[in-house]
Protein backbone atom coordinates (compact mmCIF):
# COMPACT_ATOMS: atom_id res chain seq x y z
CA UNK A 1 0.00 0.00 0.00
CA UNK A 2 1.18 3.30 -0.88
CA UNK A 3 -0.10 6.77 0.68
CA UNK A 4 1.31 8.61 -2.43
CA UNK A 5 -0.74 7.20 -4.97
CA UNK A 6 -3.45 10.01 -4.71
CA UNK A 7 -2.40 13.54 -6.62
CA UNK A 8 -3.78 16.13 -6.58
CA UNK A 9 -2.72 19.15 -9.16
CA UNK A 10 -3.03 22.77 -7.85
CA UNK A 11 -2.80 24.15 -11.23
CA UNK A 12 -6.55 23.47 -12.29
CA UNK A 13 -7.75 25.91 -9.45
CA UNK A 14 -5.75 28.51 -11.07
CA UNK A 15 -7.02 31.42 -13.73
CA UNK A 16 -4.71 32.14 -16.25
CA UNK A 17 -3.42 35.11 -14.58
CA UNK A 18 -2.56 32.96 -11.16
CA UNK A 19 -5.16 34.16 -9.09
CA UNK A 20 -7.39 31.19 -7.65
CA UNK A 21 -10.45 30.41 -9.79
CA UNK A 22 -13.70 30.22 -9.10
CA UNK A 23 -14.63 26.88 -8.49
CA UNK A 24 -17.69 25.27 -7.52
CA UNK A 25 -17.77 24.63 -3.82
CA UNK A 26 -16.71 21.35 -2.91
CA UNK A 27 -13.73 21.71 -5.45
CA UNK A 28 -12.69 25.24 -3.94
CA UNK A 29 -12.91 23.62 -0.33
CA UNK A 30 -10.33 21.24 -2.19
CA UNK A 31 -8.13 24.02 -3.23
CA UNK A 32 -8.31 25.50 0.05
CA UNK A 33 -7.22 22.65 2.04
CA UNK A 34 -4.26 21.69 -0.38
CA UNK A 35 -3.42 25.13 -0.74
CA UNK A 36 -2.73 25.30 3.00
CA UNK A 37 -0.91 22.10 3.29
CA UNK A 38 1.13 24.21 0.64
CA UNK A 39 2.01 27.25 2.62
CA UNK A 40 2.96 25.60 5.73
CA UNK A 41 5.55 23.07 4.07
CA UNK A 42 6.64 26.08 1.71
CA UNK A 43 6.83 28.44 4.54
CA UNK A 44 8.97 26.51 7.18
CA UNK A 45 12.93 27.03 7.29
CA UNK A 46 14.12 25.20 4.18
CA UNK A 47 15.64 22.44 6.06
CA UNK A 48 12.28 21.72 7.62
CA UNK A 49 10.58 21.25 4.70
CA UNK A 50 12.61 18.58 3.18
CA UNK A 51 11.68 14.86 2.99
CA UNK A 52 11.87 13.40 6.57
CA UNK A 53 11.01 10.50 8.53
CA UNK A 54 10.00 12.45 11.64
CA UNK A 55 6.84 13.25 11.87
CA UNK A 56 7.29 16.10 14.50
CA UNK A 57 8.79 18.51 12.34
CA UNK A 58 6.54 17.89 9.46
CA UNK A 59 3.02 18.40 11.34
CA UNK A 60 0.79 20.73 9.68
CA UNK A 61 -1.79 23.39 10.87
CA UNK A 62 -4.07 21.46 8.34
CA UNK A 63 -6.55 18.95 9.66
CA UNK A 64 -7.63 16.00 7.82
CA UNK A 65 -10.58 16.16 5.61
CA UNK A 66 -11.60 12.46 5.84
CA UNK A 67 -14.44 10.96 7.90
CA UNK A 68 -13.97 7.89 8.32
CA UNK A 69 -16.85 5.46 9.27
CA UNK A 70 -18.61 9.41 9.14
CA UNK A 71 -16.73 11.09 11.73
CA UNK A 72 -14.52 13.37 11.46
CA UNK A 73 -11.06 12.36 11.76
CA UNK A 74 -9.56 16.07 12.21
CA UNK A 75 -5.62 14.88 13.08
CA UNK A 76 -3.27 17.06 11.65
CA UNK A 77 -1.85 16.56 8.54
CA UNK A 78 2.27 15.69 8.10
CA UNK A 79 3.36 16.65 5.07
CA UNK A 80 7.16 17.69 3.00
CA UNK A 81 8.53 18.32 0.18
CA UNK A 82 9.38 14.85 -1.63
CA UNK A 83 12.64 13.21 -2.53
CA UNK A 84 11.57 14.66 -6.09
CA UNK A 85 11.45 18.32 -4.68
CA UNK A 86 8.48 19.56 -6.99
CA UNK A 87 6.33 17.10 -4.83
CA UNK A 88 4.74 17.60 -1.64
CA UNK A 89 3.63 14.07 -0.28
CA UNK A 90 1.19 14.31 2.83
CA UNK A 91 -0.63 11.62 5.26
CA UNK A 92 -2.67 11.84 8.35
CA UNK A 93 -0.86 9.83 11.18
CA UNK A 94 -4.48 9.40 12.48
CA UNK A 95 -6.56 7.56 9.55
CA UNK A 96 -3.60 6.81 7.00
CA UNK A 97 -5.26 9.00 3.87
CA UNK A 98 -2.65 10.39 1.81
CA UNK A 99 -1.55 11.66 -1.60
CA UNK A 100 0.82 14.22 -3.47
CA UNK A 101 0.41 17.33 -4.15
CA UNK A 102 2.29 18.98 -7.39
CA UNK A 103 2.04 22.04 -10.25
CA UNK A 104 2.49 24.48 -6.86
CA UNK A 105 5.46 26.05 -7.75
CA UNK A 106 5.64 29.09 -8.47
CA UNK A 107 2.26 29.67 -7.32
CA UNK A 108 0.04 31.61 -4.86
CA UNK A 109 0.30 29.24 -2.15
CA UNK A 110 4.54 28.86 -3.11
CA UNK A 111 5.87 30.89 0.12
CA UNK A 112 9.71 29.94 -0.70
CA UNK A 113 11.96 32.78 -0.49
CA UNK A 114 14.28 32.68 -3.64
ZN1 LIG B 1 -7.14 11.40 8.98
Amino acid sequence: MSFRSRTTNMYPFLQKDGTLAKLPKPTARLAVHFGAIVEDVTSRPRNYSNFSHNNKDCTTEVTCRKRPGHKPCSAQIVAFLDVCPSVIAWHCPKCHDGGSIVGWEGKIWDKRKT
